[in-house]
């Protein structure tokens, strides 16, 4: 008995020779980073790169991984290290990516010891930044994954949904415990902001020790960029 339909057999890559060639990429490809620079520190908002450059920033509590993982994006050892010498700490760190893109390193978030208990300590300066820079596309705020919502993470992000920046929250360190209890956190994160903003921010797991979220931010920029 004859077939109707002769379907050619599927060579060894699943390929069906005689159908259209297979796309030479994914539709949504990767961001690949083939230069990160250090352009400048600035001290105030004049001293900001007079450039159209869109402009991602990060933030988060010192010592949430915020170098880690701008180096990861970066793929360079040491490139974040600019912010963290002894004085750099308050000033906004600018790099060029891939000569098109600008990865902005703002000061950390925390508590000062104040007279009467602890007091919120926000840069003035990274707040300027966040409310009346005109090409900062989106601000990426990073959060300890292991900790269930710590008061300075939400009132930040509260205060951020207040300026109408996008915005997107990366929980880092997500190797450090189960995907179950990141995800638990990030959860419980969600809930706890919820009443505060209007739109739900997207948000993303990462570890600098595994790559992860690195490819997640770089698509998020990606898109953002119109690519
Ligand atoms: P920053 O102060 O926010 O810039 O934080 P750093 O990037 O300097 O990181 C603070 C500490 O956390 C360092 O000891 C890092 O090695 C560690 N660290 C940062 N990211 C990760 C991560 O994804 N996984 C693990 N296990 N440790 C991390």
């Amino acid at each position: 008995m004859g077939s109707f339909l002769k379907i050619p057999a599927a060579r060894p890559d699943g390929w069906i020779p005689g159908l259209p060639p297979r796309p030479r990429f994914p539709i949504l490809r990767r961001m690949r980073i083939h230069s990160a620079e250090f352009i400048t520190s600035a001290a105030g908002l004049p001293g900001c790169p007079a450039w159209a450059t869109p402009e991602f920033a990060f933030i988060g509590r010192s010592n949430v991984g915020k170098s880690s993982m701008i180096n990861l994006l970066a793929n360079r050892h040491g490139l974040a290290k600019v912010s963290a010498t002894p004085g750099k700490t308050r000033l906004l760190n600018f790099f060029l990516m891939n000569g098109s893109w600008s990865l902005v390193d703002l000061p950390g978030y925390g508590y000062a010891k104040a007279d009467k208990g602890e007091k919120f300590d926000f840069n003035a300066l990274a707040g300027d930044y966040l409310e009346q820079r005109e090409n900062l596309r989106r601000v990426f705020v990073l959060i300890d994954s292991r900790h269930p919502p710590q008061r300075i993470d939400v009132d930040f992000v509260a205060w951020l949904g207040t300026t109408g920046a996008l915005f997107s929250l990366v929980f880092t360190k997500a190797d450090k415990q189960s995907a179950a209890k990141t995800k638990a956190n990030i959860a419980l994160f969600q809930e706890t902001i919820s009443p505060f903003l209007g739109v739900q921010p997207e948000t993303l797991a990462s570890s600098a020790k595994t790559r992860a979220g690195r490819d997640e931010i770089l698509r998020v920029v990606s898109r953002s960029l119109g690519n």
